[in-house]
C-alpha cells in the first residue's frame, strides 16, 4: 500500500478519536456534571472474571493492507476496554444497578430492558461521533485546511482529484450516519420514556442458556441481513423501509454463558426465526450461528487473553479472518463458515 495512503489511514483513525460525542445519554434534570467514560459491557462482574493482569483481547487496527487496515485482537486495559462516554456519572452509576449489583436472571424483563438500553446508548455514542468527525472533515475540506485533516497534507496538498474523491467519501458517509443517527435519536427517546415508566414489555428477549462458562462477552446493536433460511430481516441498501435492530448480549456467569438476543416487540415478527429455528437447533449449531453473527457484525466484543492463548491456531485464524472480512460488508450471508466456533 502506498505509505502516504497508510499514513492518512492512520491519521484519519486519530482524528475519528478526537471527535468522540461527549454526553449523557439519559440526558435529564438529575444528570450529573461530569459525563464519564461508562463501560458497556460490566467491568467488576465481567470484564474481571475475563481478564489476564487487568487487560482483555479485542479488534483492533495494526496495520494496512492493499485495502486500508487490517485488524487482529489486542490487548487492551479492562478500565478502558468497551468504554464510551455515553452517561453522566450519577445515571451510569444509577441506571445499571439491577444489572451491575445483581446476577441475571432468565425472564427478568428489567434486566434484559438495560442490557438492551446499554447497547442502545454505545451504538448512539458512536453514530454521534462518527457523524460529528464527517461534518468536520466535510468543513476542513471545504476551508482548504488539508493539514488539518491529515499531517500527510502538510508538506504536500492534495490533488484536484484527491480532494474530489475525499469529498465524495465524506459526504457519502456522512450521509448514511446522518440517517442512522436519526434512528438512535428515535430509540433514545423511546427507551428513555420506557425508563422513565418502568415499562419494559417492548423489549422481547429471547435467552439461550450454555452449559458452560465461555469467556467472552459481547454487548452491540445490530441490524442482521437475513435469517438462517435466508428471507431478507434488513436490507441495507434501502434505507427507505425501516430497520429492525437486534441486540446482543452475551457473558458468562456462575459457570453458564448467557445469550440475549432482544428485539423491539413491533420487529419481533421480523426476528422469529431466532424462536421458530435457531433456537430448535442443537448446542454445538447454536454455537456456530452465533460466533458467525457476533465476528460478522459486532467490534464490541471482548476474548480472554488465557482462552485465546490457549485456542488452536487454526480457530484462530478462523476467527481473525471472519472479523477482519466482513465487518464492513453489507448482503452478507448469515453464515460464512460452517466450522466457526468463538466460544472460548
Ligand atoms: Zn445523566
Amino acid at each position: 500500500m502506498d505509505k502516504r495512503f497508510r499514513d492518512f489511514l492512520i491519521d484519519f483513525n486519530m482524528f475519528k478519536n478526537k471527535h468522540l460525542w461527549s454526553g449523557c445519554f439519559r440526558d435529564n434534570s438529575n444528570c450529573s456534571q461530569k459525563v464519564i467514560k461508562a463501560h458497556s459491557i460490566q467491568n467488576n462482574k465481567i470484564l474481571n472474571k475475563i481478564s489476564e493482569n487487568g487487560e482483555v483481547l479485542m479488534f483492533g487496527a495494526v496495520g494496512g493492507n492493499e485495502f486500508g487496515i487490517t485488524t487482529e485482537l489486542q490487548e487492551q486495559g479492562r478500565k478502558k476496554a468497551t468504554t464510551f462516554t455515553g452517561f453522566c456519572g450519577h445515571h451510569d452509576h444509577s441506571i445499571f444497578r439491577p444489572i451491575e449489583d445483581y446476577d441475571y436472571i432468565p425472564g427478568n424483563t428489567e434486566q434484559e430492558f438495560l442490557y438492551t438500553y446499554r447497547a442502545t446508548a454505545k451504538e448512539y455514542h458512536s453514530k454521534k461521533s462518527v457523524t460529528n468527525m464527517y461534518r468536520t472533515l466535510l468543513d476542513l475540506l471545504d476551508k482548504g485546511s488539508y493539514s488539518e485533516i491529515s499531517k500527510v497534507f502538510e508538506a504536500n496538498a492534495p490533488s484536484e482529484e484527491h480532494i474530489g474523491f475525499m469529498g465524495d467519501m465524506f459526504s457519502g458517509a456522512l450521509f448514511g450516519s446522518d440517517d442512522a443517527e436519526k434512528r438512535l435519536e428515535r430509540y433514545r427517546q423511546k427507551l428513555n420514556s420506557d425508563l422513565d415508566n418502568r415499562f419494559y414489555d417492548d423489549i422481547i428477549t429471547n435467552v439461550i442458556v450454555l452449559e458452560e462458562e465461555y469467556h467472552i462477552a459481547v454487548s452491540s446493536m445490530i441490524f442482521l441481513e437475513e435469517s438462517l433460511s435466508g428471507i431478507k430481516i434488513n436490507d441495507l441498501g434501502d434505507f427507505n423501509i425501516s430497520l429492525a435492530p437486534l441486540f446482543i448480549t452475551v457473558f458468562p456467569q456462575n459457570g453458564q454463558t448467557f445469550i440475549l438476543l432482544s428485539d423491539f416487540k413491533r420487529n419481533d415478527r421480523r426476528y422469529r426465526f431466532i424462536k421458530e429455528d435457531l433456537l430448535k437447533r442443537d448446542t454445538k449449531e447454536i454455537k456456530m450461528i452465533l460466533s458467525n453473527i457476533i465476528l460478522s457484525y459486532i467490534e464490541n466484543l471482548v476474548v480472554s487473553p488465557i482462552r485465546w492463548k490457549a485456542t488452536e491456531i487454526s480457530t484462530r485464524n478462523a476467527i481473525t479472518k471472519l472479523f477482519d472480512e466482513t465487518t464492513q460488508e453489507v448482503d452478507k450471508p448469515l453464515i460464512i463458515d460452517h466450522n466457526l466456533d468463538l466460544f472460548l
